[in-house]
């Protein structure tokens, strides 16, 4: 298989060609085909298998697309990871992947001043990706609005349950539009983590690597 293979656009391909991406990973080759279908998605996956660009193509192939017919303010996808680590991590990798989509990025993380982050949300943008407490913190002060998320991935999520998270991730997702393409990625699939993807997720593809 190749990129080309899995329904990604032109302009994907020559950012994953300049990155010396040349052949998907196993979690691509099977992530991506199910998410461009427009599927949820619960993937078992460590850190290293290039879960984040699994998640992040199809994702911005999808924006991109419907960016030719509206200009949206507001953030259409959300990432929640546990980590700020992570997070920016997820922001970097999200904005080297979108290059010339004309989409735009922004990272909601704690332990940093919020006037930058405020900033960012307030001038639009379309791919949001935030640590939970953050993202709280922001929605309570009205900073955020989440109504055209139609777009949700949780990454790492049995890190994210483990750090006490779980009351956040259900509050954030209520708050998000519908119908919404959700995916869930954990290194370990525990009792809790099970719970919450069939809370969270409809009739999703199951991808192990
Ligand atoms: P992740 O598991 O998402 O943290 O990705 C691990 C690393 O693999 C990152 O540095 C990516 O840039 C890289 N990567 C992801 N997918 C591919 C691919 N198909 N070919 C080469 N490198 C990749």
């Amino acid at each position: 298989t190749t990129f080309a293979d899995l329904g990604l656009e032109s302009r994907i391909l020559s950012t994953l060609t300049s990155e010396g991406y040349t052949t998907p990973t196993a979690v691509q080759g099977q992530a991506i085909p199910a998410l461009v279908e427009g599927k949820d998605l619960l993937g078992v996956a460590q850190t290293g298998t290039g879960k984040t660009a699994a998640f992040c193509l199809p994702l911005l192939n999808r924006l991109a697309a419907e960016r030719a017919r509206l200009t949206p303010t507001a953030a259409q996808a959300l990432v929640l990871a546990p980590t700020r680590e992570l997070a920016i991590q997820i922001e970097e990798a999200c904005r080297t992947y979108s290059r010339g989509l004309g989409l735009r990025t922004a990272v909601a993380v704690g332990g940093v001043p919020k006037g930058k982050q405020r900033r960012a949300l307030s001038g639009g943008v379309d791919v949001l990706i935030a640590t939970p407490g953050r993202l709280m913190d922001l929605l309570r002060e009205g900073s955020v609005r989440l109504d055209q998320v139609s777009k949700l991935i949780l990454d790492e999520a049995d890190r994210m349950l483990d750090m006490g998270f779980v009351d956040e991730v259900r509050q954030v997702a209520r708050m998000t539009a519908s119908p919404r393409q959700s995916m869930m990625f954990s290194a370990t699939m525990p009792k809790a983590v099970e719970r919450l993807a069939n809370e969270l997720l409809s009739d999703p593809a199951r991808v192990e690597v």
